[in-house]
């Protein structure tokens, strides 16, 4: 995330080489009258002497004046042609200032030109020609006139001057032709410091890291020294690399060398080592240090909150004396990493008050937030705020809002952003692909797919898991046979665990439990306990006990302490009423130390995210909570709803069984959101665990009798509750 100024000391020389002295008395009062010039204003007054003193006509005093026009921070490039041109032969010292002039202010069009018309003089360039034209070049130019005047470089005869070669290197590896810069590099009679560093530093502008990196160990062993640029190049390549090794030798190097350290080395050598996680090592560095900068303080935060050490981090950042965008998103992402998504948006509103502005990773960070959540005001409110701040926007910020709608239950504005997008990657593609398959659109996922195809966008094994996914919702068993060979046959992937995972669930909610049991035991690799979990849940809804028996042996063998297995199994057994085998596994569990993970669930009201626990009365409106509830039962019940104490897993009377399963989370979300919203408003909750099915049930009748649509997220996909019925088909 940081970056390090590698260009500061200098590839090239700041000052154009003294010319040959006219005269060494004369001279030296010329040079002496430009060292005190600070101003344009002071410099007219100069030239005017000059022009009375006849000193106008020496090449020398000329050249003096040019080269403040040129080259001084205040200097005049307009100024500098107005004198140039009344020259009636500059020499060749003249022309390199006015070239330089050019390249310093970035503009390679009329360096060129300069360059062509000296040719035309017949002045031929020198040395110092060349390396000022090269660095006036930007990437278009670098890419179009970079070979043309290396061709010029050999036609003048400075083939072999390393000064010169190493502009070249630059040249190349600006406009992304690091290999034939490599070439050049081999070539090169004879290389100074100045050569490794362009070339190492090239590689890290094109994101090369491990080339970088490797040179520095050439240059080792080519007994090359390198010196302050160079180590932190290599830092800052390692730091990339994660390559703790190597950034341990450039530390050795450092201490036994005889470079002096510096806040740029420093700064270097802890973000090397808070990339490679080693936070000790980083911190004992930190506390060492005689000054800090911001760059030393983001450096920290970083590390600490990329390791998702989310406390330590915010102990160094509640320290900062000034944070910037990097070091405010740095703690959103920390967040993000320890699933502390709250605390991830409450930052960002911290971070809106200290009036930094977000940039787009930090924009991407928050909709990731919001995608947990499901909170959806947040997000919309990011999406209005991205555009009326002007925040860049490309394809990851994109990608990001497909997701974050589509994970909020609005697969509609999700469909928007997709069709709004100018530029697609196959993220794009593949997320979008991924939300209507989540949602049960499958035949809008699979036209997607085709579209996709048609659009020579290459599809990942993530875009196949959407495909199975979105026919699994529509129990489309030909169609998702056909994609699981598609993928290897067309597209050379093989299917992995999860590709297998998707199979199993559809053929068991079709029904299909033995061929889903042989798909399992034939597949390539271990089957993991998610897939024997998968089968388990087919079992429950088709109960299938002789399958779901397996399926629950295997799943506690993979992973005892995993209380999926138990809970699916003794809900099986309690829908046959076995409840011996019920208790059985209950006591299991206890022996085990199993305890069951708590649901809980989510739900955003006017952009505040409230969170239920089952049974919770720790929310300030409890009490209405409560109420609510008691009344939607009260109302569901003539219309057909019946409590479902099937699933409840406790070894309690029925009466009992009743009000634990009224408290579940989900539930007191749903009153609360009945409470809390404007009539007729859509209800979104997003659940932790598995939405059971007296929830499901219920839920159903909601949606009907309050006429609300109710949409909630559960562990593994989404219901919409309308008019009295859901888009799962009841099959979870
Ligand atoms: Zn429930
Ligand atoms: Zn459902």
């Amino acid at each position: 995330m940081i970056s390090t100024n590698f260009n500061s000391p200098s590839l090239y020389p700041s000052t154009i080489p003294n010319q040959p002295p006219q005269s060494l008395s004369h001279n030296s009062s010329i040079t002496s009258l430009f060292q005190t010039c600070k101003s344009m204003k002071h410099l007219k007054q100069i030239h005017a002497q000059m022009l009375r003193t006849q000193l106008i006509n020496h090449n020398f005093a000329l050249s003096q004046l040019l080269s403040f026009c040129c080259t001084h921070r205040e200097g005049d490039m307009a100024y500098a042609h107005l004198v140039f041109d009344q020259i009636s032969e500059p020499d060749l010292f003249i022309w390199n200032t006015m070239i330089t002039g050019h390249s310093r202010r970035n503009s390679p069009k009329a360096a060129f030109s300069l360059y062509i018309e000296m040719l035309h003089k017949s002045i031929p360039p020198d040395r110092y020609t060349f390396p000022s034209i090269l660095k006036s070049l930007n990437y278009e130019w670098a890419l179009k006139f970079g070979r043309e005047i290396h061709a010029q470089v050999l036609k003048f005869g400075h083939g072999s001057d390393t000064y010169v070669l190493n502009s070249l290197i630059h040249v190349y590896t600006l406009c992304g032709r690091t290999t034939r810069a490599r070439q050049l590099f081999d070539r090169f009679p004879e290389r100074d410091v100045v050569s490794w560093n362009s070339m190492i530093s090239g590689y890290i502008k094109r994101k090369q890291f491990r080339e970088a990196v490797d040179l520095f160990l050439e240059m080792e062993r080519d007994n090359a020294r390198p010196n302050s640029v160079t180590v932190v190049s290599a830092l800052s390549a390692c730091a990339k690399l994660k390559d703790l090794s190597i950034g341990k030798r450039i530390h050795n190097y450092i201490k036994l060398s005889d470079i002096k350290t510096n806040l740029i080395i420093e700064n270097a050598l802890i973000d090397m080592y808070a990339s490679c996680g080693c936070m000790d090592i980083a911190h004992d560095l930190f506390d060492g240090m005689n000054n800090r900068d911001i760059i030393s303080w983001t450096s920290m935060v970083v590390g600490y909150a990329n390791l998702g050490l989310i406390d330590q981090a915010r102990k160094l950042f509640d320290q900062m004396a000034e944070r910037d965008s990097i070091s405010w998103t740095a703690m959103i992402d920390g967040c993000i990493r320890s699933n502390r998504f709250k605390e991830a948006l409450e930052i960002f509103r911290e971070m809106q008050v200290s009036k930094i502005r977000p940039d787009e990773y930090t924009m991407v960070s928050v909709l990731t937030a919001c995608s947990h959540l499901g909170a959806l005001e947040v997000g919309e409110w990011i999406r209005v705020y991205i555009e009326r701040e002007n925040i860049r926007t490309d394809v990851f910020v994109g990608n990001a809002l497909i997701d974050m709608y589509s994970k909020c239950g609005n697969i509609d504005r999700a469909m928007e952003i997709f069709r709004e997008m100018k530029k697609r990657d196959k993220f794009t593609w593949t997320s979008m692909i991924m939300g209507l398959g989540v949602h049960g659109h499958a035949q809008e996922a699979l036209n997607l797919f085709r579209k996709m195809q048609r659009a020579g966008v290459r599809p990942d094994e993530i875009t196949f898991i959407g495909l199975l996914c979105a026919c699994t919702h529509a129990g489309m068993i030909e169609k998702g046979k056909e994609l699981f060979s598609l993928m290897e046959k067309r597209y050379q992937i093989s299917p992995n665990v999860v590709h297998y995972g998707c199979m199993v669930d559809l053929l068991g909610k079709m029904g299909h439990l033995k061929e889903a049991q042989e798909l399992i035991e034939t597949m390539p690799m271990k089957p993991n306990s998610k897939i024997w979990g998968t089968l388990l849940g087919a079992c429950r809804v088709h109960k299938d006990i002789e399958i779901a028996e397996k399926a629950g042996r295997e799943l506690v063998d993979l992973d005892p302490q995993n209380n999926a297995a138990y809970v699916l199994l003794s809900n099986l057994y309690a829908s046959c009423n076995r409840w011996e085998e019920v208790r059985k596994l209950r006591s299991m569990m206890s022996e085990k130390g199993i305890k069951k993970e708590p649901g809980c669930s989510l739900i955003e009201i006017n952009g505040v995210v409230h969170e239920f626990f089952a049974g919770d009365n720790t929310h300030p409106q409890s009490k209405k909570i409560y109420l609510k509830l008691e009344e939607m039962v009260v109302k569901s019940k003539p219309a057909g709803y019946i409590p479902d104490t099937s699933e409840v897993l406790l070894d309690i009377g029925e009466e009992e069984r009743q009000s634990a399963l009224l408290r579940h989370s989900e539930k007191l979300a749903i009153a609360f959101g009945l409470i809390g919203s404007k009539p007729k408003a859509t209800i979104r909750i997003v659940k932790n665990l598995r939405m059971c099915g007296d929830c499901h049930s219920l839920a159903k009748f909601i949606s009907k009798i309050y006429e609300r649509e109710v949409i909630v997220r559960d562990k593994t996909r989404f219901h919409h509750f309308r008019a009295g019925s859901c888009s799962c088909m009841d099959y979870w």
